[in-house]
């Protein structure tokens, strides 16, 4: 029966429900997933040899004959062993694998047989040890799990290479011609393979060569098709119609002269992109990078406050309630002459401040209604309460907190009766490097605070070896008796009860656990100050809580997860103490320390690590010398992936396309190839091919 992509692996015969339950767990419906699910390396078997010229150490093919086999039970050890000798035409040897009895029943006497493995020797006897077989017909053509490359597969429980090699040989070999939906000029300029023989390459290579040369294809295609969604998501955009904030350079100079500072350079650059995108009648969508205490906040305040005196409402949105209050606090502080109403909404209480520290707290109810008439300009609260509760009478400006990307679908619930949508700003910390900005974050403009305002002391940061852990809590308790308050972060909640400890989980054991390090502090090291514990699985109203406290100054020392990592500001905090330091990315690392030193005082940063290895050591002086957060991004994303900055969310992209994000060649190529297309066929009319895998792309890759 042929197949095409869309054949689910149920129609295809002679395949048990328990084997298509396992396929199911790896993901894999249909003949699509299955010939997407890529090998994540290869093994290599091509060699293929006769019996008598194998040496101990060799790996490889051999065909033969099964002259005998037997099963022997090692009572003492609970351990079977199959024992079976090959023969060819120049000898014979014999083949041993473990606790696998039912080769027994496939391997019988007589038959004919390929065997790829690693050859060993004991007592002087040469023998295949634990060898890959498999049947085949007497002229030994036509090895799928032998003799050539043979592919190795991401693998779940009960369901292994062998397996998913078999289903996918299967496939292709009754696979309809898959129609090329890739541009032919663009395979040729770029020299990528056709469809058809990119997949038996990706899956079945002749050489690594043309292995490698599918790899390319596969991402290449991947990453052109995230181009073309984000050049027409920007086109989808620029259609729609935004309302226009006008300023005046006076009125800018105005708000400039009466703040407490003078703005940085890129503070300044970023203001006047921001007003420049809204003066136009079109939606904005910009990301507003830099680092922690760059000064994000004021900048956004000064687009929120232009756009206020307009008498248009703006929305500012932040992940905690926490964040949203101190975001209250500021605009209040700096604009307090604004009498347009700059309005906190918080689950349990909502205030107005009409300017002059002329402030209300109001019911909901009646603060909902205020809005939904106009009379609060300026709305800050959390993602979800502003999204659910909240109408605007002339929502022109939205801008999120530390939050990437605001999604459609979000922009559309805020969109006011259909005709306007706001323009949209967004602020973010994690410096993301360039080539996951153009792709991931290809639809969006940026503007970059790239210096820290004047002033600001250099954090002290110092890797610190098990022995001087008592001199790091002598000084913290100094710190303390002076006022100041510390962080200590650590790479996991709880230790893990019945954990099955093995080599390769022994290490983590020793990981410092939030739980562990808390009672610690508290009991044995610090007994006399007071330490508070912090971690995603509380409550997120303990949460917040406990954080309030800490910035009240009524907590010494905060333990927490990575959970702190998002941007409260506690200026008295002066120490960030990290544990099991080598288990965060770079730019994480760099994150944290940046939750210190935002105040007067001199910060210290302390990495502590039980890895005593060299490229752990290197990893972290990285840290200690690295003056910005783009550079770290750029290691981190050549040392672990591009995960560290996408999160754990699934993006819907294939592995392959998402190393390639490693490649900035690449990367510029796609967008150039996704511009020219889109510049000669604006609606895809011409690749009809295109325009449907375009159109299931966009179904499959969630980016909201
Ligand atoms: P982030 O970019 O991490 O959100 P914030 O906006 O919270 O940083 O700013 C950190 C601190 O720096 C705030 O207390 C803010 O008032 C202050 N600040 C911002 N810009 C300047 C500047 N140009 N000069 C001095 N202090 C500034
Ligand atoms: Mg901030």
């Amino acid at each position: 029966m042929p197949v095409n992509l869309s054949t689910s692996l149920t129609e295809i015969k002679g395949i048990g429900p328990g084997f298509l339950m396992k396929f199911k767990r790896l993901g894999i419906l249909t003949v699509k997933n299955l010939l997407w699910h890529f090998p994540s390396r290869y093994e290599d078997w091509s060699e293929v040899a006769n019996i008598e010229e194998l040496i101990a150490g060799d790996s490889k093919t051999i065909h033969g004959i099964v002259q005998s086999i037997e099963v022997k039970r090692l009572w003492q050890r609970k351990m079977v062993i199959v024992e079976a000798l090959i023969a060819d035409d120049s000898g014979s040897i014999k083949a041993v694998w473990f606790n696998q009895p039912y080769i027994k029943n496939i391997l019988k006497e007589g038959v004919a047989a390929s065997f790829a493995g690693k050859v060993s020797e004991r007592k002087r006897e040469l023998y295949l040890s634990n060898p890959t077989y498999e049947l085949i017909n007497k002229n030994f053509e036509g090895g799928t799990h032998t003799g050539r490359l043979v592919p190795i597969y991401p693998e779940t429980r009960g369901l292994t290479s062998k397996g998913i090699r078999m289903m996918t040989q299967k496939v292709l070999d009754s696979l309809d011609k898959v129609p090329e939906f890739m541009p032919e000029s663009i395979l040729i300029k770029n020299e990528l393979p056709e469809i058809n023989q990119a997949l038996w390459e990706m899956h079945f290579p002749d050489t690594r060569e043309s292995a490698e040369r599918a790899g390319d294809r596969f991402a290449f295609e991947e990453l052109f098709l995230l181009q073309l969604n984000n050049l027409y998501q920007k086109i989808a955009l620029a259609k729609e119609k935004a309302p226009v904030v006008e300023s005046e350079t006076k009125e800018i100079e105005t708000i400039l002269k009466s703040l407490p500072f003078r703005l940085t350079p890129s503070q300044e650059k970023s203001i006047l992109e921001i007003l420049g995108d809204i003066k136009r009648p079109r939606p904005m969508n910009r990301l507003l990078q830099g680092d922690v205490g760059s000064g994000k906040t004021i900048v956004a305040g000064i687009a929120a406050i232009v756009t206020a005196k307009k008498n248009h409402q703006v929305a500012i949105m932040a992940p905690t309630e926490i964040l949203a209050r101190q975001h209250y606090k500021t605009l209040t502080k700096f604009f307090n002459d604004f009498r347009g109403g700059i309005g906190l909404l918080l689950s349990k209480e909502s205030r107005i401040f009409y300017g002059d520290e002329l402030e209300t707290e109001t019911k909901k109810n009646n603060f909902i209604k205020r809005v939904a008439d106009g009379k609060i300009k300026i709305v800050i609260g959390t993602h979800a309460l502003i999204q659910k509760n909240v109408n605007f009478k002339n929502l022109a400006l939205v801008i999120v907190d530390e939050q990437h990307r605001f999604g459609v679908k979000q922009r559309a619930a805020l969109m006011l009766n259909g005709e306007t949508v706001p323009h949209f700003l967004s602020m973010s910390a994690t410096p993301i490097p360039r080539t996951i900005m153009m792709t991931m974050f290809g639809d969006l403009d940026l503007s970059i605070i790239s210096e820290l305002p004047k002033g600001r002391k250099e954090i002290v940061t110092k890797v610190v070896d098990r022995i001087n852990r008592d001199k790091a809590y002598a000084f913290i308790r100094g710190q303390v008796r002076r006022g100041r308050q510390v962080f200590v972060i650590c790479p996991r909640i709880e230790p893990e009860e019945n954990e099955l400890v093995t080599w390769a989980t022994l290490q983590t054991l020793q990981i410092k656990s939030v739980k562990e390090e808390y009672e610690k502090l508290k009991k044995k090291v610090f007994p006399d100050l007071k330490v508070a514990m912090l971690h995603g699985k509380m409550k997120s109203q303990e949460k917040e809580k406990t954080m309030s406290d800490f910035s009240r100054g009524e907590i010494d020392i905060l333990v927490s997860t990575s959970v702190v990592e998002v941007g409260v500001d506690v200026p008295n905090a002066t120490i960030m103490m990290i544990e099991g330091s080598e288990r965060f990315g770079l730019a994480q690392l760099y994150q944290f320390r940046g939750r210190v030193g935002r105040g007067e005082h001199q910060s210290f940063c302390f990495l502590f690590t039980e890895s005593e290895g060299r490229a752990v050591q290197e990893r972290l002086k990285t840290l200690v010398n690295a003056k910005n957060g783009f550079e770290l991004a750029e290691k981190d994303l050549r040392l672990r992936g591009p995960g560290e900055f996408l999160g754990n969310e699934q993006t819907g992209m294939p592995d392959i396309a998402m190393r390639a994000l490693k490649d900035p060649d690449l990367i510029k190529t796609t967008r150039e190839e996704a511009q020219d297309t889109i510049r000669q066929d604006p609606n895809l009319k011409n690749s009809p091919n295109l325009k449907a895998r375009f159109k299931e792309f966009q179904r499959e890759v969630h980016l909201e």
